[in-house]
């Protein structure tokens, strides 16, 4: 068995494989795909001390410092099934191929997707003018037109943190009126260059073939079809944790987001988790690494006391 088995490989998977590998501990991971969210992004320009990188080039890094251990990476496997330890210590991580792994401890970091809204052109202009963070990607769109799609919290927080850095930003909510806090939808409604449309179903991304150049709505009242021209679209219709597959085994939010403590814990005894899968707020790769490193080090606390 392994005395750490970490359940996915992105930026906090990695981190946490690292960390156990360093404690001379036997380190196990089970990925998806490795690499997680990170291979799908272009340009990261707030990884701290590293002024840009591309998403492929940090995965090929974390992966070759992954390497450098004595870390067994079983990757392109699925985790289906987290059965708790009964009476030997031992947790078993069932696999879409049937294999089971048994861990002491287990560090479950298997991420989050946004949600898309999976209309025409969103897929062919990801990373060309579709993007899902305004964190990371905000600062791309300095002074140029943008559309927040989604108004509840994370969209209107998006709006108006966008409304800062780009010239004019278009929100659009497909309900009758904004579900954001009452505070938020204030601030928003404050600002000069904010437009709010409500009842708007987005049904379309134009774009040159190389960039985003509008959006296509629908006025769900009046049928009526807009087209509103800009460079950037920010999707926030919610982001999911990839934590299905452990149905009633653990401690979750109503959203799905695995309950950690401040070292990481779950409900379950030798199961820790971290990055975007949990509760920590705020998703992004630097905070992934940390919490990565924060369980793994829990973990090996964890091991010494039992
Ligand atoms: P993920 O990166 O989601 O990794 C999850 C891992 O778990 C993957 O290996 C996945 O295959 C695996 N997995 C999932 N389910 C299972 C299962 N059942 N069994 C086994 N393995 C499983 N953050 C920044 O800081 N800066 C940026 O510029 C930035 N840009 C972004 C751009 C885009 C397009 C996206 C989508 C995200 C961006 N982010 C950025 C956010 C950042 O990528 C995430 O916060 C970070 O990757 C979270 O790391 P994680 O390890 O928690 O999860």
């Amino acid at each position: 068995p392994f005395d750490v088995l970490v359940v996915g490989g992105g930026p906090a998977g990695a981190a946490a494989a690292i960390y156990a590998a360093r404690k001379g501990i036997r380190t196990g991971v089970v990925a998806e795909r490795f690499g997680g969210q990170v291979l799908d992004t272009m340009g990261i320009e707030n990884f701290i001390s590293v002024p840009h990188t591309e998403g492929p080039k940090l995965v090929a890094q974390l992966e070759q410092h992954v390497k450098d251990y004595e870390v067994d990476v079983m990757n392109v496997q699925a985790a289906v099934k987290l059965k708790p330890a009964n009476g030997d210590g031992l947790h078993h991580i069932e696999l879409a191929s049937g294999a089971s792994v048994k861990a002491k401890t287990v560090i479950l970091s298997t991420g989050a997707r946004w949600r898309q809204m999976g209309v025409p052109g969103e897929d062919e202009y990801r990373n060309k003018g579709v993007a899902y963070c305004p964190h990371c990607d905000g600062p791309l769109f300095k002074g140029k037109r943008t559309a927040v799609i989604g108004g509840g919290n994370s969209g209107v927080e998006a709006a108006i943190d966008l409304a800062g850095i780009v010239r004019h930003v278009t929100l659009i909510e497909f309900d009758s009126q904004l579900r954001a806090d009452a505070v938020l939808q204030a601030k928003l409604r404050s600002l000069p260059n904010v437009t709010i449309i409500t009842s708007a179903m987005t049904t379309q991304v134009l774009g040159d073939g190389h960039k985003v150049t509008a959006l296509v709505y629908k006025n769900r009242e009046t049928g009526e079809e807009h087209t509103v021209e800009l460079e950037g679209i920010f999707v926030q219709i919610g982001l999911v944790p990839n934590t299905e597959w452990l149905g009633g085994s653990i401690a979750m939010t109503n959203r799905g987001e695995i309950e950690v403590d401040a070292h990481n814990a779950t409900s379950l005894d030798g199961v820790f988790a971290a990055g975007d899968c949990t509760t920590v707020p705020f998703k992004q790769i630097v905070i992934a690494m940390g919490e990565g490193a924060k369980a793994s080090l829990a973990a090996f606390d964890y091991l010494i006391r039992h």
